[in-house]
């Protein structure tokens, strides 16, 4: 007999990106001639930028000549990329991070999954709520998490709702946890914490010896000067977080598939025998055994985005999805429905008017102005009375959505 990992069968379907399709399906089905428009996708419509497009067509053609060729690269990434990160990510923000610190990947998705690899079975876990679902399930497919709840949360998880009543800043736990993952600027509620806030994190991270799990993906999209962009802008962050980025809203590496893990040197845990363990030759293990890198392509093309001609790109590409945001955000309030997000990141989170459910919600504005964005309770318990529009579609998508709404 062959025996599974009982802990993926505890997971629900998909539930929420699968009821989206089979709700749009039946309406589609129903009127052809209906023009739908897309705003829950967490995709990118933009292509990627020409210094990025140069650099990569440069690396393939490496790849052609037996002198230049380049087979399997070193598993944490080309120095080349892991210098523009340590000197433009960090350095230009007076944070000084190592070269053996910085652990290239294939995007950010991987390494919040795989993360956990290198903790203990009985971790306690802390999320915000709503929270991006990968947390989640990847700690319940290692059987960190307990059972699922008629309330939707799992038993071992501890959860700190975000929600309108706490202005979507989450309380220290009630409880101990072991690691806390914390996603700033924040998918799906756009919001982002104040440097004071996330130093209120790391002192009890500190003082209560919790690794902070910090996921960046959208520190690009900081447009005020008190959001911190990295997690080591805080004093003493090294000791208590690992900090993950992506290129793929960045840059529109969604399909290229690139990002990075920072884990400080600084960083230490404990073996069951007590003995300290450093977290970065944990990690460094981890991926040198499981992980043969990201391709030279994609690490070519990233570095690229660091060059002045790649900054300047990846700033209008920014601009283009933020002035979405802004459109949208000031489309929802205009209609006097409360909503947040849509100045540090590509989200805008709006609370659902007449105490609709998400999915009233959604069947509204489906059936109403043939508009698709995310049921907010597809993220977590406290999602539930929210809606997710994402602002990476295009302009005219965006222009347009935003006119059905006003016009009826
Ligand atoms: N982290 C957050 C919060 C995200 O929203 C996403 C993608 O939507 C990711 C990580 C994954 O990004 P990547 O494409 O780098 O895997």
């Amino acid at each position: 007999m062959i025996k599974v990992n009982d802990n993926f069968c505890k997971l629900p379907g998909s539930y929420l990106f699968s009821e989206v399709a089979r709700r749009v399906g039946a309406y589609s089905e129903a009127h052809p001639e209906a023009k739908i428009i897309r705003m829950g996708i967490g995709d990118v419509t933009l292509p990627l930028c020409p210094s990025a497009i140069a650099a990569m067509h440069a690396a393939i053609d490496e790849l052609t000549r037996r002198d230049t060729f380049h087979g399997y690269g070193p598993e944490t990434g080309y120095d080349f990329l892991r210098e523009a990160i340590a000197k433009n990510d960090y350095g230009l923000r007076g944070v000084s991070i190592e070269l053996d610190e910085i652990f290239i990947n294939d995007g950010a998705k991987s390494d919040t999954g795989n993360i956990g690899d290198i903790l203990s079975h009985d971790c306690r876990i802390a999320v915000t709520d709503p929270v991006y679902p990968v947390y989640v399930d990847t700690n319940v497919m290692a059987g960190r998490a307990g059972n699922l709840e008629k309330s939707g949360c799992w038993s071992n998880i501890i959860y700190l709702p975000c929600s309108i009543e706490n202005g979507f800043v989450p309380s220290l736990p009630q409880e101990h946890p072991d690691a806390i993952y914390l996603c700033y600027p924040n998918n799906p509620t756009g919001t982002s914490l104040s440097r004071k806030e996330l130093t209120k994190w790391v002192e009890y991270a500190i003082t209560n010896n919790v690794l902070l799990l910090f996921d960046s993906a959208y520190e690009a999209y900081i447009t005020d000067g008190d959001t911190p962009h990295s997690i080591y802008e805080i004093p003493g962050a090294k000791k208590v977080a690992i900090e993950f980025r992506s290129y793929s809203k960045t840059a529109g590496f969604t399909g290229v598939r690139c990002g990075y893990t920072v884990v400080p040197k600084e960083l230490e845990g404990r073996d069951r025998d007590g003995n300290v363990i450093g977290l970065n030759g944990l990690w460094r293990r981890r991926q040198t055994t499981k992980f043969n890198g990201a391709s030279y392509i994609s690490q070519r093309g990233a570095a690229a985005l660091y060059s002045d001609s790649g900054k300047k790109e990846v700033a209008e590409n920014i601009k283009y999805y933020m002035d979405n945001a802004k459109m949208i955000l000031n489309s929802v309030m205009g209609l006097g429905l409360q909503a947040v997000g849509g100045v540090n990141a590509p989200y805008v989170w709006v609370k659902t008017p007449d105490g609709m459910s998400s999915w009233e919600f959604f069947d509204l504005l489906l059936e109403k102005f043939q508009i698709v964005g995310t049921p907010g309770v597809g993220f977590g318990p406290s999602g539930e009375g929210y809606f997710r529009f994402s602002a990476f579609s295009t302009r005219e998508a965006t222009m347009q959505a935003m006119n059905r709404i006003k016009n009826i």
